[in-house]
């Protein structure tokens, strides 16, 4: 079996890539491990970042390439590759507009967060970036496919593909459940690591400070495999060590969307009893703030707020709030002195820390931590409750949600991969979380992630084409359907 181009995995960078390819020219086989297509990427918000796009201009937004570029390498403290990074901040806006021109919704309005379509602040940065398309990653997702379907790509679920055919220093195609199929050129998008936890405890350490309270929410098939798909190659790695952890409740085991909202009305203390930081701050910085602060934070409201959190979710309710009480996992007590007590913090402080409260953020001001400002970008009208009326409630918050890793394949500024003297190994690319060196120590806010895979990816697939037609065994051999022909996701169903 010959195509052009095989592309492993079916989620936000594998399906980019395929894409690419076939606009191309190049005949693509696209194989999933998993039952459907999506991976990360179909539970994802789809928050994409760019810059100097037609939805911030449409929007007035000035922005540039060389901004992003800047402020990227400042915050990731210029740990990554400038040539690769300058790369990815200059092709995102245009990946982002083939996006839109495929199909895909993103309304040139305010958004207030990831949960609604438009141009949002996505964390940290100096101007609105985030690009949240309407019906979210499953919207990124179904206009891939639709162009996956156009384009005739041929889709086999269900394969896990464990092994590269490699000959002569040459990627030459793949094993897919025991059929060899070669390939002019192979694309690593399998995803991350989360899944797979002895990779974690190896690759990303610093995800086991949460001990038992540790969550993953990312893709079933974020099992690593890209590590030792690229050890066949002599791959070299990039990114190691680093990965996005996410700051929730000890109790919370799902995303935000099904878990819900811890109370609007709250203070985070650290173990001296005070507020240390904007408890809206992105989640791009939080788990950093509270690494500063002992690793873990509580997160302080009273009854009207436990009583004020919507139905619906499936951790942050009124009930839960008490059945963690009930369990002795969450702190409560009539008055603040008590409660400082119950979590060891010293009482003066904590009540100091909640008089303080009750005179700045109820009263719309937030001097000491800027956190009316963090409000007011995600569209919050009201200023927050005071915090008074008992009974008190501590709930430990901790960076406990696993949701990217950013351990790949190094890859160059054309997602070829490299090995351990820094050359290309001929035949193969890698985007995605598989492809390391993009994704730094600090995630630059909502949208990295995903506008990593779909930049990526769509760089990945065009690099196989060409690489396949300068050099590979398999463009212009088109196969003919002989015995042994792939099933594609039609026939699988
Ligand atoms: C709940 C949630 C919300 C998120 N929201 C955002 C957001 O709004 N913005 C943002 O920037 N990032 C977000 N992220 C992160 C982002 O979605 C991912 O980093 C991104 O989708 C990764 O894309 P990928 O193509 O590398 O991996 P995936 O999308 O996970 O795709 C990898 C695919 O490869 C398949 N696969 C694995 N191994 C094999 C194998 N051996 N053979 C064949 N196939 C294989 C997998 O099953 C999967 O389908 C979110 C993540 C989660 C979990």
């Amino acid at each position: 079996m010959t195509y052009d181009v095989v592309v492993l995995g079916a989620g936000g960078a594998g399906l980019a890539a395929a894409v690419s390819a076939a606009e191309d020219g190049a005949r693509v086989l696209l194989l999933e491990s998993e039952g459907e297509i999506g991976g990360s990427m179909l539970q994802s918000a789809g928050m994409f970042t760019a810059a100097g796009t037609s939805v911030q201009a449409a929007m007035g937004v000035e922005d540039s390439v060389d901004r992003f570029f800047q402020h990227y390498m400042d915050l990731n403290q210029w740990r990554l590759q400038p040539g690769l990074i300058r790369r990815f901040c200059t092709q995102a806006a245009p990946a982002l507009e083939w996006l839109l021109g495929l199909g895909l919704d993103v309304p040139a309005e305010r958004s207030g967060s990831a949960h609604h379509p438009g141009l949002c602040r996505s964390g940290v940065e100096d101007v609105w970036r985030g690009h949240v398309p309407r019906d979210q990653g499953q919207g990124v997702v179904h206009v891939l496919e639709r162009a996956r379907r156009r384009h005739d790509v041929d889709l086999v679920l269900h394969t896990r593909v464990h092994d590269l055919l490699v000959a002569d220093g040459r990627v030459r195609g793949v094993v897919a459940d025991g059929v060899e199929v070669r390939a002019g050129a192979v694309v690593i998008a399998t995803g991350g690591l989360a899944q797979a936890p002895e990779l974690v405890a190896r690759w990303f350490p610093p995800a086991l400070a949460a001990g038992d309270d540790l969550f993953v929410t990312a893709g079933t098939g974020s099992r690593g495999d890209h590590l030792a798909l690229g050890e066949q190659a002599g791959a070299d790695l990039a990114g190691i060590g680093w990965g996005l952890l996410v700051v929730t409740a000890y109790f919370q085991t799902r995303h935000h969307w099904d878990a819900g909202f811890p109370p609007l009305s709250r203070v985070y203390v650290d173990r001296s009893g005070l507020r240390f930081m904007d408890e809206d701050a992105s989640y791009a910085v939080a788990a950093g703030i509270l690494d500063d602060h002992g690793g873990q934070a509580w997160a302080i409201f009273d009854e009207a707020a436990r009583l004020a959190l919507p139905p619906g979710y499936a951790d942050w309710t009124p009930d839960r709030v008490l059945a963690e009480v009930a369990g002795g996992r969450t702190a409560q007590a009539e008055d603040l002195a008590a409660l400082a007590g119950r979590i060891g913090v010293p009482a003066a402080a904590l009540e100091a820390t909640l008089a303080r409260w009750n005179v700045t953020l109820p009263l719309g001001q937030d001097p000491a931590f800027a956190r009316s400002e963090s409000l007011r970008a995600k569209g919050v009208t009201e200023p927050p409750a005071p915090i008074a009326r008992p009974p008190f409630y501590a709930v430990r918050m901790l960076p406990a949600q696993l949701v990217v890793t950013h351990t790949g394949l190094r890859i160059d500024e054309d997602a070829r991969v490299l090995d351990r003297t820094g050359a290309t190994v001929p035949g193969l690319s890698a985007a995605g979380e598989a492809g390391g060196g993009v994704l730094g120590p600090r995630y630059v806010g909502g949208g990295n992630a995903v506008a990593n895979a779909l930049t990526m990816g769509r760089i990945a697939g065009r690099t196989a084409a060409a690489d396949a037609r300068a050099g590979g065994p398999a463009l212009s051999a088109p196969d003919d359907a002989a015995a042994g022909a792939p099933r594609t996701a039609d026939a699988a169903r």
